[in-house]
């Protein structure tokens, strides 16, 4: 048991799985059931909401045509060049993440339910996996990913491809999970999935459902 959780903290499971496989989806329904989520996306939006240290960082070192007319970051424009740049998504992870991972341990320590989630597309590419006790993957077939990833964000299919190429594969990430949820079935399926994990998660930290 981590020294955390021995103090009273709660379980932090990391909800992973590549963009559009359905974190949200999942998420969702253990939030129905009480649990606290962090969506990593939100913080990811939060550091760089105006006016923020993190936001005229990205101004200073992409250029101002990276913010759009209201002083907010022009976040499609900027995603378009850090996914067919991987030096440029380096550098914008090296002035995001460490205060991306500030907040995200803030939010984990405060937490005291039996266990909380958290949410992060690139939880073990970014190294935040460290910071969870558990990983919990979603996982579909590429296909399926790729066509409800265009569909969902209304983007053309060789961007989309390029977004789902800069992150794990997915057998680099079901090789880390320790648990796994198949979301390539209709979302009727998932709530089985979801209640055993509940169940599970619920032993672990040590309280009966
Ligand atoms: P993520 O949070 O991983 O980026 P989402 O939960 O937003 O993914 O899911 C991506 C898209 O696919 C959304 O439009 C969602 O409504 C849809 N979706 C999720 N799960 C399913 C499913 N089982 N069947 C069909 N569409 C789904």
């Amino acid at each position: 048991m981590s020294p955390r959780k021995l103090a009273g903290g709660a379980l932090v499971i990391g909800l992973t799985g590549g963009i559009a496989s359905g974190k949200s989806t999942v998420g969702d329904q253990f939030i129905a059931l009480g649990v606290p989520l962090l969506d990593g996306d939100h913080v990811a939006r939060e550091v760089v909401a105006p006016p923020s240290p993190a936001l005229a960082a990205i101004a200073a070192h992409f250029g101002a045509e990276y913010l759009q007319p209201d002083g907010a970051l022009d976040r499609r424009r900027l995603r378009e060049r850090v996914f067919s740049d991987p030096a440029s998504r380096r550098e914008l992870e090296a002035i995001t993440h460490p205060l991306i991972r500030r907040r995200i341990l803030e939010w984990r320590d405060a937490q005291r339910a039996p266990y909380c989630i958290l949410s992060v597309a690139i939880l073990v590419e970014s190294g935040m996996h460290q910071l969870v006790d558990r990983i919990l993957a979603v996982d579909v077939p590429q296909a399926t990913q790729l066509e409800r990833l265009v569909l969902r964000d209304g983007i053309a299919e060789p961007l989309a491809q390029q977004m789902i190429a800069a992150q794990a594969s997915r057998s680099e990430r079901l090789a880390r999970a320790d648990d796994v949820v198949d979301n390539t079935y209709p979302p009727q399926s998932l709530a089985p999935q979801v209640k055993r994990l509940h169940r599970l998660y619920l032993e672990i930290a040590g309280t009966s459902p």
